[in-house]
């Protein structure tokens, strides 16, 4: 594992040490060519450099940071989050099994289920906080178990040692979508996922201007990473250089944004708790949150930005609500320094999220302004 001396802030202030050492700039510039060049002799000139499909140093340098903030001995972007989820699938075999944690982000959900409907992989998808579920679904011998930590929108808490256990007692890998608890806040790999995933779309970028995927894994020799790193330079799916510099800048502020959507999300959601147009709030951060206790030892410095509130008076009443915000933007993905709303009835109505909930990511706003804009929403 890639252990860097300094604590996650300085990593990520100065970009694992990027610089323009070329052009003695204190950033790194873009390496934005396809091919690398030969000599006369036809040696390369860099050797580890031959064709832009996954020989980028910009890329390179992005994964760097990652890898040092994520504790990890090996790190790989992508072009989305879902690119990145779907390299893990893609590990498993046909006539494979894969326990799938229910109620995460409907995307994986989705992609997972055509893809192992297609591979003839068998899919058992169970609520993976309910370890008692995990261990009856770990009973079987599998090759992928992956959950969420927090999920999206449930913010459901799973215990990720546990998990870890369930599945290697499976022979399986354990694979932890993070996203909602990016390296600076939860370093899966520390409490035993073997790979960490995180739509870096999100707050690792965070200014909803990039779409990115990442992947983090303890053994970067295990059959598992060697297939993920083998199909990356091989089928190509690689992000840009430019997204991966805008990537880096955004990611020098990532501790500090979270800490600040951090505060403000456990300031909303204790206000919410109370309110009386609000039927519930859920949030780890809030003391009666289920997963309150094992999200103060899973996660650091706040619960994470993302929370999710049932208003009273069902779907109507929700989507009446969000019509009268105007702070927060009525807009699907989260993470962003802006605070954004969405209703997911409407994106998944047969998933069994209630038709009164809201989803909310929030930003770096002064916490007055949202509170003051989500109480004259749900008073109308
Ligand atoms: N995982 C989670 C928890 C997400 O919320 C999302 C997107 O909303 C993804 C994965 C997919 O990421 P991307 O949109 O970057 O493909």
């Amino acid at each position: 594992m890639n252990k860097s001396p300094f604590k996650s802030e300085t990593i990520a202030a100065q970009a694992a040490g990027a610089v323009d050492a070329a052009g003695a700039g204190v950033v790194p510039g873009i390496q934005p060519a396809t091919t690398f060049l030969r000599g006369p002799d036809n040696a390369l000139l860099r050797g580890d450099k031959i064709y832009g499909r996954d020989d980028n140093d910009t890329v390179r340098q992005a994964e760097e940071i990652l890898n040092q903030l994520e504790g990890a001995a090996a790190t790989l972007l992508f072009p989305s989050g879902m690119a990145a989820a779907a390299a893990v699938f893609r590990t498993v075999s046909n006539g494979g099994r894969v326990v799938l944690q229910s109620g995460i982000y409907w995307g994986v959900t989705k992609w997972a289920q055509d893809f192992c409907a297609r591979r003839d992989i068998m899919l058992d998808q169970v609520d993976a906080s309910d370890l008692d579920a995990l261990s009856t679904a770990c009973a079987q011998p599998a090759d992928l178990v992956w959950i969420e930590v927090p999920s999206n929108p449930w913010l459901k808490i799973t215990d990720i040692a546990a998990a870890s256990d369930l599945a290697h007692r499976a022979g399986a890998i354990l694979a932890v979508d993070g996203t909602a608890a990016p390296p600076t806040m939860t370093q899966a790999l520390q409490f035993g996922a073997d790979i960490v995933m995180h739509s870096a779309t999100k707050a690792i970028n965070g200014h909803t201007d990039v779409l990115a995927g990442v992947l983090s894994c303890a053994d970067a020799g295990s059959a598992a990473w060697q297939a993920i790193a083998l199909d990356r330079h091989d089928a190509g799916a690689i992000i840009g250089p430019f997204e991966a510099w805008l990537l880096m800048r955004g990611i020098r502020t990532l501790p500090l944004r979270l800490e600040r959507m951090s505060a403000n999300a456990q300031a909303i959601a204790e206000y919410l708790a109370t309110h009386d147009r609000v039927e519930a709030v859920w949030y780890p951060g809030l003391r009666d949150h289920p997963g309150y206790e094992l999200a103060k030892r899973q996660m650091q410095g706040g619960f994470g930005y993302m929370l999710s509130v049932v208003v009273n008076g069902g779907e109507t009443a929700a989507l009446a609500a969000i019509g009268r915000l105007s702070l927060f933007h009525r807009a699907t993905s989260l993470g962003g320094v802006e605070s954004l709303v969405e209703h997911r009835h409407s994106i998944e109505p047969h998933s069994g999220i209630p038709p009164g909930l809201l989803r909310l990511s929030v930003g770096i706003e002064h916490i007055d302004d949202l509170i003051a804009d989500l109480d004259q929403a749900l008073r109308g």
